[in-house]
């Protein structure tokens, strides 16, 4: 496995390879890797003939005040991982590398990057669309599978991938999630105990909701109430968001009479937690 710091070096060796007829296939990740992240990788690397795993903590996607300067970094085990699983190249570009002084270039997906995650964390999309084609045109892969965990950001990427005309495929992988039910993230290590438990609630309403979807509930506002007042009852979880969208644009929905996603976005005492869930016939 070739570890790569910089973006030249990462973007030569790229042509090279794409050059010789091999195609590439990309996970990008903040690190801090576990076994969503892994699952992703497993699933990205028979697509192609070279896997590229970068781990880089993009400064541009977190907003002023959130856990930028916190986020776990543990590079080393990571590396590790990535060996194991048969990573041929992990990028890891430094922030000054990738974002050189005098950098003012932005891309903005307007529509799908509106409401939910979108509401709340302003120019976050922005932040990851940014990033995102950065990484695409210096790695210069086939193809790229992302968490469908973070659903509107998967939802952001294929709209760019559309309006820009890359010529990549990008691939969804569903959540993968903890023995409980809680959707693995980087972020869970943030949760006390206590609060570890609480946080088992979130896929466990989705699951209730999804159930009474199932059994012939389509009117989007009783399934949303159904989890807001489950979350209600647990005066430690503050809701940013319950909504029903439709799946393929993120559009609003009050009857879910077309395959659309249940996703919300709370807060258990300093940690933000996401989720969603499929509502598919
Ligand atoms: P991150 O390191 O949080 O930026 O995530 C890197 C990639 O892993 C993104 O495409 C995420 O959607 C994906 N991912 C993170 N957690 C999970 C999970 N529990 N299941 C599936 N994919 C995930």
């Amino acid at each position: 496995m070739k570890v790569i710091k910089s973006v030249s070096d990462m973007a030569v060796k790229a042509s090279r390879l794409v050059q010789g007829g091999k195609r590439i296939s990309f996970v990008p990740t903040m690190g801090n890797l576990h076994e969503g992240h892994l699952s992703l990788m497993r699933m990205a690397k028979p697509m192609a003939d070279i896997l590229v795993v970068s781990i880089f903590v993009n400064p541009l996607q977190f907003e002023p005040g959130s856990d930028f300067d916190t986020y776990p970094r543990t590079f080393q085990e990571d590396l590790k991982k990535c060996e194991d699983l048969g990573v041929d190249i992990v990028f890891a570009p430094m922030e000054s590398d990738l974002y050189p002084e005098g950098f003012q270039t932005m891309v903005e997906v307007s529509e799908v990057s509106k409401g939910l995650c979108g509401d709340f964390r302003p120019g976050h999309f922005k932040g990851v669309a940014t990033v995102v084609l950065k990484l695409f045109n210096i790695v210069k892969p086939r193809v790229a599978v992302f968490g469908e965990k973070d659903y509107q950001q998967l939802c952001v990427i294929r709209q760019m991938v559309k309006d820009l005309n890359l010529d990549i495929q990008i691939v969804g992988h569903p959540t993968v999630r903890e023995p409980d039910g809680l959707a693995m993230s980087s972020r869970n290590q943030y949760l006390s105990p206590e609060e570890r438990v609480r946080a088992a609630l979130l896929y466990k309403l989705l699951k209730e909701a999804q159930e009474r979807f199932e059994k012939g509930e389509r009117r989007a506002q009783a399934l949303i109430t159904h989890v807001q007042t489950g979350l209600a009852k647990d005066p430690k979880i503050a809701v940013e968001y319950v909504s029903i969208r439709e799946r393929d644009n993120l559009k609003t929905i009050d009857v879910v009479d077309k395959p659309a996603v249940m996703a919300l976005a709370v807060h258990i005492g300093k940690t933000r937690l996401i989720d969603n869930i499929f509502l598919t016939s």
